[in-house]
């Protein structure tokens, strides 16, 4: 029987994870599916339920039910562990485990992708939110030589900061003033086309400023680049998480890099 697979999400229409897993599929031979599921806001749990029964495998899940998929599973790996949600499912006989693919896509599109070496380098994350959370562990594995979290409500960058300890600290938009290595955009701002208050003294022409949000270009992006920095977007982040999860269910690991450039075409 053909292996089933879904995202869960609400809203889900705009997901582009079935035409990336679908091209994962062809390119891996794996016989399986993927489809896009609009889980009720108060009905993700029955959602997921009805999934599993219907002879489901695995999930992916997006806003806003990372947190509730977070709660859901039964097993954690340690990285879902300290992100505090879960974007990836897997049902099994032991029941459900949830992963956190996000910072490893995260770090993948960095490091493979373009290029860039986080050790030793100052990695300003702008944003202290699910997103911002999930990507911190998989950053410091890296060891850059610091982590600095700054958000407009700076006491869920402190939060933050605290949570994950040495090497990571928190600050206002105003007290972010000097040159970083890696600026990475994690909040929601780019979604309602507005900018984050940043410095334009964050960036240098060394700099890489890095939108997790994709599809099209953002004000960060625009306010980065004219201070001289280079630039990229998520779109990288987005395979290299679909990746991530597809290798945890059919533990083979498809090659991102002809799905990224279909996508950008
Ligand atoms: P959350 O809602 O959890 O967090 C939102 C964050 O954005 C908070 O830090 C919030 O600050 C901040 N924020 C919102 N609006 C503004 C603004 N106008 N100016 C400054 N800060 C603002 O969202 P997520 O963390 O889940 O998602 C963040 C982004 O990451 C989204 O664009 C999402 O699409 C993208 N993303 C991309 C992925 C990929 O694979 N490429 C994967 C996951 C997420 P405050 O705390 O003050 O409210």
């Amino acid at each position: 029987m053909t292996d089933r697979y879904a995202v869960f999400g609400h809203p889900i229409a705009h997901s582009k994870s079935p035409q990336i897993h679908a091209a994962f599929a062809r390119q891996t031979v794996q016989d399986m599916t993927y489809e896009a599921i609009l889980a009720p806001k108060d009905g993700f749990a029955d959602s997921v339920a009805a999934f599993i029964t219907a002879g489901g495998r695995g999930a992916n899940v997006t806003v806003p039910f990372k947190e509730e998929a977070f709660r859901l599973a039964g097993r954690l790996s340690s990285r879902a562990e300290r992100a505090g949600a879960v974007n990836t499912l897997r049902f099994d006989a032991d029941g459900i485990f949830g992963d956190n693919t996000d910072g490893a896509g995260l770090v993948a599109d960095l490091t493979r992708n373009l290029g860039c070496v986080l050790a030793g380098k100052r990695v300003l994350l702008v944003g202290a939110g699910g997103a911002a959370r999930g990507v911190i562990e998989p950053l410091l594995a890296q060891q850059p030589a610091e982590v600095v979290i700054a958000n407009r409500t700076v006491s869920r960058a402190q939060d933050l900061a605290a949570l994950f300890g040495r090497g990571v600290r928190a600050c206002s938009f105003d007290a972010a003033d000097a040159p970083f290595d890696i600026v990475i955009n994690a909040t929601a701002a780019s979604l309602a086309g507005e900018l984050p208050p940043l410095s334009p003294r964050v960036f240098t022409a060394d700099t890489l400023a890095y939108d997790m949000m994709y599809g099209r270009d953002t004000p960060f992006l625009d306010f980065a680049r004219s201070h001289g920095a280079a630039t990229a977007d998520g779109l990288g982040m987005l395979v290299e998480q679909a990746a991530e999860a597809f290798t945890l269910w059919r533990g083979v690991r498809p090659d991102t890099a002809p799905v990224i450039a279909a996508l950008r075409t």
